[in-house]
C-alpha cells in the first residue's frame, strides 16, 4: 500500500500571509486610499521601529538591501582608489555594490563552520588604500564583530554590516547593525522580515551619517530641488513600509520558530547518525552531512539552514524527486564570477569559499514548517545516504 508523502517546499510565504491577511490587506488598502506612495508617515514609523529593534538611533528606508549597501558606501565617501574588505562567499550584491561605487573589493576567505569571514585573515590584506570592512552575517549568524571592530579601530577603518540575512541576530546580547558604523538590511520577501516586493534600510547611530543617507536616497536633494550631493532614487515605498509595519511585531516569534525547526533538524539528524562536524570536512564526511552550528554567545536567526554534503548535487536531485525543496546558496564563489575576473583572483585562492560553493545545500527552515514536514526532509535525506 502506498502512503502519500508530504511535499515540502523550500519556502512557502502563503501561511504567513493567511495568518495576517486581515491586517495586511487593511494596511495596503489604507495606502491606496491615502494615495500617499513615496516616503511619508508609514515609512517614518517603520524607520523608527527598525532602528529601535536594532538598538540604534537612526533608520533610513531605501529601495533594497543592495541599495542600502550602495548608499552606505556613498555616505562614507568610499569610491575609486579605495579598497573594501569582504568575503567571496556571499550574495552578489555585497561585492557588486563595492564595484558599483568604483571601489575595489579585497576578498578574505570564510570559516568553514559559520560561513562567515575568517577574522584571522583580515589584517594580512589591509593596505594604505583600505577604507572599510563589510562583514556579512551570512545565513542569519553574525560574523565575529568584536574582532572585526578591534581590527577596524587599530587600522582606522569603517565597518558596514551586511545584515541583509540577519535582522535580529545577536552577539553577546547586542543586535546586528549595532556594532558597525552603518548597518544594511534587506526586506526581500525571502528574508526573515520580508515585504511585498523589494525594500531595504540603512541604520546608524551617527546623526551626520543619517542625514547624508537621507539626502543620498533622494537624489542628494535638500532642500527641494537643491542638490548638495549626487544621490539617486533609493527610496522606500509607503506600501512596503505599511506591510512591514504589520509584520515587524511578529518577527521575534518567527525567529523562535525557525530556531525550533533548526533544533528539531539537529535532533533528528543526530538520531539518524548522519551528523558530522565541520572538522571532518578535510578528511571526509563518510556518508554524513555537516549541520550548521550556533557559535557561543550568538543568537542565530536561521534565515537559511545550510548543510554540507559531499554528494551535494546527487542529494539535491534525490530531494527534488521526492518533492522536498532545497537550494544552493551560492553555487559559485564571487571571485570566480565572470564579471569579477578583472579583480585578478583565481580558482584556489579561497578554498573554504570554493568548498562551500560546491558542497553547501539549504534545507527548508521557514517558520510555518510542521513537525511532519521536517521529519519528511530528514527521512528523504537519510534514505539518500542509506
Ligand atoms: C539579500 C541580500 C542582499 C541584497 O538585498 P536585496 O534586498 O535583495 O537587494 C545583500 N547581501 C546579502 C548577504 C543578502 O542576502
Amino acid at each position: 500500500m502506498s502512503e502519500s508523502k508530504v511535499s515540502v517546499p523550500l519556502l512557502d510565504l502563503k501561511p504567513q500571509y493567511a495568518a495576517l491577511s486581515d491586517e495586511l490587506d487593511k494596511a495596503v488598502l489604507a495606502v491606496a486610499r491615502s494615495q500617499y506612495f513615496i516616503l511619508g508617515p508609514e515609512v517614518e514609523c517603520f524607520e523608527a521601529g527598525v532602528a529601535d529593534y536594532c538598538a540604534v538611533e537612526h533608520g533610513v528606508g531605501v529601495s533594497s538591501g543592495t541599495d542600502a549597501l550602495i548608499v552606505a558606501l556613498m555616505a562614507l565617501g568610499i569610491g575609486p582608489g579605495d579598497e573594501v574588505i569582504t568575503t567571496p562567499y556571499t550574495f552578489f550584491g555585497t561585492v557588486g555594490s563595492i564595484v558599483r561605487v568604483g571601489a575595489t573589493p579585497v576578498l578574505v576567505d570564510i570559516e568553514p563552520d559559520t560561513f562567515n569571514i575568517d577574522v584571522s585573515k583580515i589584517e594580512a590584506v589591509i593596505t594604505d588604500k583600505t577604507r572599510a570592512i563589510i562583514p556579512v552575517h551570512l545565513f542569519g549568524q553574525m560574523a565575529d564583530m568584536r574582532a572585526i571592530n578591534q581590527i577596524a579601530r587599530e587600522h582606522d577603518l569603517l565597518v558596514i554590516e551586511d545584515a541583509a540575512q540577519a535582522i535580529g541576530s545577536k552577539q553577546n546580547d547586542r543586535p546586528a547593525c549595532s556594532f558597525g558604523h552603518i548597518g544594511c538590511l534587506s526586506f526581500f520577501p525571502t528574508k526573515n522580515l520580508g515585504g511585498f516586493g523589494d525594500g531595504g534600510m540603512v541604520v546608524t547611530d551617527d546623526a551626520d551619517y543619517a542625514s547624508i543617507l537621507r539626502q543620498l536616497r533622494n537624489h542628494g536633494m535638500e532642500p527641494k530641488y537643491y542638490h548638495p550631493r549626487v544621490g539617486g532614487n533609493f527610496r522606500l515605498d509607503a506600501l512596503q513600509a505599511a506591510v512591514l509595519n504589520v509584520k515587524l511585531p511578529h518577527l521575534n516569534t518567527w525567529h523562535e520558530q525557525r530556531r525550533e525547526n533548526a533544533s528539531l533538524y539537529n535532533k533528528l539528524f543526530k538520531a539518524a547518525g548522519l551528523n558530522r562536524t565541520a572538522d571532518a570536512l578535510d578528511s571526509g564526511l563518510s556518508n554524513g552531512i555537516v549541520l550548521p552550528i550556533e557559535k557561543e554567545n550568538n543568537y542565530h536567526i536561521y534565515n537559511q539552514f545550510v548543510i554540507y554534503s559531499e554528494q551535494r548535487d546527487a542529494l539535491m536531485e534525490h530531494m527534488k524527486a521526492n518533492n522536498v525543496g532545497c537550494e544552493i546558496y551560492y553555487p559559485l564563489a564571487l571571485h570566480e564570477q565572470e564579471c569579477f575576473r578583472l579583480l585578478g583572483y583565481k580558482k584556489g585562492d579561497f578554498p573554504n569559499s570554493e568548498r562551500a560553493a560546491s558542497m553547501s545545500l539549504a534545507l527548508p527552515i521557514y517558520p510555518d514548517l510542521t513537525t511532519e514536514m521536517i521529519e519528511r526532509v530528514v527521512e528523504v535525506i537519510a534514505d539518500f545516504y542509506n
